[in-house]
């Protein structure tokens, strides 16, 4: 589903990539599958905000537990913004692509609302 063949080498290519990295031809993506493959390339608000709720939510279960550890998280939490998207969409066995957005949307809806209240709190016992 995530992957295609290079018209000219016959080698398979995940989606989100430009070019063929075997022989650098350049895909020409149809329209819905640029929309996915950019969806896929945009950083991940939910993972920034929330990283264990996101990774959980992601179905990235391997990165939920390392952002559990403390100074791993950090570099966990920074993958998982950058590359998160991908990794659940390749690693999460959606059943559609609507399942994983609808998904996405979700999370970084929560993550909004989670990072409202922990600065909520934060404003309340400063005062
Ligand atoms: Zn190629």
């Amino acid at each position: 589903m995530n992957q295609i063949v290079c018209h000219q080498c016959k080698d398979k290519i995940d989606v989100w990539n430009k070019e063929c990295q075997r022989c650098g031809f350049h895909l020409v993506l149809e329209p819905e599958q640029k929309l996915k493959a950019r969806y896929l390339r945009t950083p991940s608000l939910g993972a920034l905000f929330f990283t264990q709720g996101w990774a959980l939510g992601a179905r990235l279960y391997f990165w939920f537990i390392l952002s559990l550890i403390p100074a791993v998280g950090i570099a966990a939490l920074i993958l998982c913004v950058i590359f998160g998207r991908r990794w659940s969409w390749k690693f999460g066995s959606w059943s559609s692509w609507k399942e994983f957005q609808s998904r996405m949307r979700i999370l970084d809806v929560v993550a909004i609302f989670w990072i409202c209240f922990l600065m909520g709190l934060y404003l309340y016992f400063r005062f």
